[in-house]
């Protein structure tokens, strides 16, 4: 895939880069280890300020970044904005937070006694040079989210961007670097996925972190697990939204749809399984596709918009794909299912909801990245707990009740990383974020994510 701009409201290519060859790469990774010598040694308040510092750049460039982003993967202004207010946010948090999160901890006074010690302490120190390798879908909160934590237990990051997202990758390197960072504290790579192998292998690369789909992750992870490098991993989802009889279903639907088409319904974080009681399907599914149907689909730059284009052309081939072979097999589109009209040059998709969807159909198993949603109907909640675990992947989920029963049978029963109640999923720099079974490993945000970058060290004194 080239490293290119490439609006997908339109389908004009806007810019090309150059890759970076092995002299470039091999330049930035000096650089890296260099910048990592001196910044590992700085303290929590110097840290902190640059970090602020990042964070009044991104307030300043809001309008400019968002815009780039809109251009390069088609989310709606509005939501572009969001994301890069969210950035900075999430750098405050960790400027004011770190120092907590990382302090030195005491054990047991009697633990210590009983290892014959006189005293004990474990502090996290940092790892060295941290790659990350990064999806298009949320390109700037993707890799912050990483960096803001990473840099504040004084690691310095490399970015390996998705190839269709240079220019945002670019913008976050500059907003680093007019903070005031040292030189190689964060850098851009521009490269592409078959030049990863070598960077991971690299000597002075001590760990990598990778979002994006399981096919890169199972790379990568087998890569770093042969150099014997610790890795994280975020990766795809296709979180059930379960609506029980007592949730209040009007409420249920509005959120379903936000739910579902966020980010033109490509977030790895949406529900994309919609697995409702037979006592209100009826209801929720006949609402929920009347909403669907009204959405507002065009111009991501158009403040109205309200689902933009899929960020790729091979992106919509795939959810096409889905779709086909579902209703092939029986399934029924009650809204949606087709392009759009009047949209034709670039790669919009109308929002859709599938019933009748069985386990022979692809989209039972796989992950729908677009605005598709299918919906099933359980008979109670043994089965919609099933339907709910009927997944290889497991990152996050969401119940709609008001029994307290139910909503502790579902944190016991449902294999995810997150149980959102009557409410949608959503991340936060204070809440661990992370999955299970094929979502992944690790986690990051909060005080569990800045430290999977850190050596934890026992420190025993006799
Ligand atoms: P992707 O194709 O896996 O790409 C993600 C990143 O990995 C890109 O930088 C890509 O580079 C690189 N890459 C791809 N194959 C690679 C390989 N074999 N070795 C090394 N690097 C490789 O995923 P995407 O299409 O951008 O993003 C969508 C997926 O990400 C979905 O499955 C979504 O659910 C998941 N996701 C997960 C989370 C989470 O937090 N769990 C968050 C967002 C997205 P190129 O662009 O150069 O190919």
């Amino acid at each position: 895939m080239a490293i290119a701009t490439v609006n997908p409201a339109t389908g004009e290519t806007v810019e090309t880069f150059t890759p970076y060859d092995d002299a470039a790469v091999e330049q930035r990774l000096a650089l890296a280890e260099d910048a990592f010598t001196a910044f590992r040694l700085t303290s929590f308040d110097e840290r902190a300020a640059l970090l602020r510092r990042a964070a009044d750049r991104l307030d300043a460039d809001q309008e400019e970044i968002a815009r780039t982003m809109t251009i390069e993967m088609g989310k709606p202004i509005g939501a572009a904005r969001a994301e890069v207010a969210k950035c900075a946010k999430a750098m405050r948090w960790y400027a004011d937070r770190a120092p907590g999160l990382l302090a030195d901890e005491h054990p047991e006074a009697a633990d210590v006694a009983d290892s014959g010690a006189s005293s004990v302490l474990v502090r996290y120190r940092p790892l060295g040079v941290v790659l990350a390798v990064m999806p298009w879908n949320f390109p700037l909160w993707q890799v912050v989210r990483f960096a803001a934590p990473a840099l504040m237990a004084g690691n310095v990051g490399l970015l390996k961007h998705a190839s269709n997202v240079p220019r945002t990758a670019l913008a976050l390197e500059r907003v680093f670097r007019e903070a005031g960072y040292p030189r190689g504290c964060f850098q851009t790579l521009l490269i592409g996925s078959k030049a990863v192998e070598g960077v991971i292998r690299d000597r002075r690369v001590a760990a990598v972190t990778l979002t994006g789909s399981e096919g890169a992750g199972r790379s990568v992870a087998a890569v770093a697990g042969d150099e014997v490098k610790k890795s994280v991993l975020e990766l795809g989802g296709s979180d059930p939204f379960v609506v029980l009889p007592s949730a209040d279903v009007a409420a249920a639907v509005k959120c379903a749809v936000t739910a579902r088409v966020q980010n033109n319904g490509q977030s790895c974080i949406a529900a994309k399984r919609f697995i409702v009681h037979a006592e209100v399907y009826a209801a929720f599914t006949a609402a929920f596709a009347d909403r669907m149907r009204e959405l507002r689909v065009g111009d991501p730059l158009a403040e109205e918009t309200e689902v933009g284009p899929l960020a790729t052309r091979q992106g919509r081939a795939d959810i096409e794909e889905l779709v086909a072979d579902a209703v092939a097999r029986g399934a029924v589109a009650e809204c949606g299912g087709a392009r759009p009209e009047g949209l034709d040059d670039g790669w919009f998709y109308l929002p859709t909801v599938l019933t009748g969807v069985t386990p022979q159909m692809r989209i039972h198993h796989e992950e729908a990245f677009g605005p598709v949603a299918t919906v099933y109907r359980a008979e109670s909640l043994d089965e919609a707990v099933a339907l709910a675990n009927d997944t290889p992947f497991g990152l996050s989920s969401n119940v709609w009740t008001s029994d307290a029963a139910e909503q502790e049978r579902c944190i016991r029963d449902i294999e995810a990383g997150g149980v959102f109640f009557n409410g949608m999923t959503a991340s936060h720099p204070a809440f661990p974020f992370g999955g299970v079974k094929r979502s992944g490993y690790g986690r990051e945000l909060s005080e569990h994510g800045i430290r999977e970058f850190c050596n934890v060290t026992t420190v025993w004194r006799a």
